[in-house]
């Protein structure tokens, strides 16, 4: 469906989880309280929300967490998603942990894509980065992945002084291998605000110095806000994705779906409908979309985050509680 500022929306990003496995500096650094059990939402209800979701438009969905795969029956959930009858897309955004386990399964079901969160290729770095040493686990997940023909993105936050100098290495995976490697822009959301990053704006200048026959494509390449270049002899495509400095509000096609149960209509803002109390006051489905149908309409026209909020309050949530 349309929103009120003529957007359509046709993307839902879901987190099934706020739990992870990897303790990320600029995410979740620490053991922070997770939801409780009796508080997440259960897989029947996100199934039912995304069946409405499929007769509002919405046929894309994008399953995130905290860590989707450390989350007991979520290859049965992803299958039981793609098999909903309005479903076009399921990809899954993951850290890659524990991709080459669950593999054969996402191949059976048929996932439609696999996003894959990887800030180095140093064991090192990533240990200071996640806190833990699960380096060789996450490569030998792509690999496998890209082996098994599945449609893999990398996504790197650059740090300043953390991971910046790995730049040229990151990129060289596109090179080798047929993935896209995007840049995502560090947000101040959560432990996000102690750290400095980069943009396309800073990021393609460099990249220049040394593919100076860089091209910009103009041709979309997925769901996302990612602006791509191409560049001779590699096999993927370098993006960007600038949500800071790269505003790009008035293209946006999604809202969000938290592991408690809110429907949140920007990553900026913490507002939204409380989905979840919802159904726990038993709303039957045409309740359930018209309250769906009222957010969309009322998403607001763009982030704030260089200014106070003048729609509603910041978001306070972490980016683990929210799926990035
Ligand atoms: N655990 C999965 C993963 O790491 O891909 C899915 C959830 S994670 C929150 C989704 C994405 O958000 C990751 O690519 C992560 O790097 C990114 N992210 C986390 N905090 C961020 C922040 N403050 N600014 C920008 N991206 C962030
Ligand atoms: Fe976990 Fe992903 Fe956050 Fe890292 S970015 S702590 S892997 S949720």
């Amino acid at each position: 469906m349309k929103d009120s500022h003529g957007r359509t929306i046709d993307y839902i990003r879901i987190s099934i989880t706020d739990r992870c496995n990897l303790r990320c500096r600029y995410c979740m650094p620490e053991d922070i309280p997770s939801i409780s059990h009796e508080e997440i939402l259960r897989f029947e209800d996100i199934l039912r929300i995304c069946r409405l979701a499929g007769r509002l438009g919405i046929r894309k969905f994008k399953v995130t967490g905290g860590e989707p795969l450390v989350r007991r029956g979520c290859l049965p959930f992803l299958k039981e998603l793609k098999a909903l009858p309005d479903t076009e897309q399921v990809t899954l955004t993951t850290n890659g942990v524990f991709l080459k386990d669950y593999l054969p399964e996402l191949q059976a079901l048929g996932i439609d894509g696999v996003n894959v969160s990887l800030d180095t290729l140093n064991p090192d770095t990533f240990q200071y980065i996640t806190g833990r040493t699960d380096f060789a686990r996450v490569m030998d997940g792509i690999l496998s992945c890209q082996a098994c023909g599945i449609r893999t993105k990398i996504n790197s936050v650059l740090l300043k002084g953390v991971n910046d100098h790995e730049f040229w290495d990151l990129i060289q995976l596109a090179r080798d291998y047929p993935l896209d490697v995007r840049f995502i822009e560090i947000m101040p959301i959560g432990y996000g605000r102690d750290f400095q990053g980069y943009d396309r704006s800073s990021l393609l200048p460099l990249l220049a110095t040394r593919y100076p026959d860089y091209e910009v494509t103009k041709k979309t390449r997925g769901n996302g806000p990612a602006s791509y270049i191409s560049i001779p002899g590699f096999q993927g495509y370098i993006g960007f994705i600038d949500a800071i400095h790269g505003k790009f509000c008035h293209q946006c096609n999604r809202i969000r779906l938290t592991s408690d149960g809110m429907l949140k209509l920007c990553l900026y803002y913490n507002n939204g409908i409380n989905i979840k109390e919802l159904i726990r006051k038993q709303a039957d489905d045409d309740e359930l979309l018209t309250a769906m149908q009222d957010a969309i309409l009322r998403k607001p026209s763009e982030h704030q985050f260089f200014h106070t909020a003048l729609e509603g309050g910041e978001e306070l949530r972490k980016m683990s509680q929210i799926g990035g």
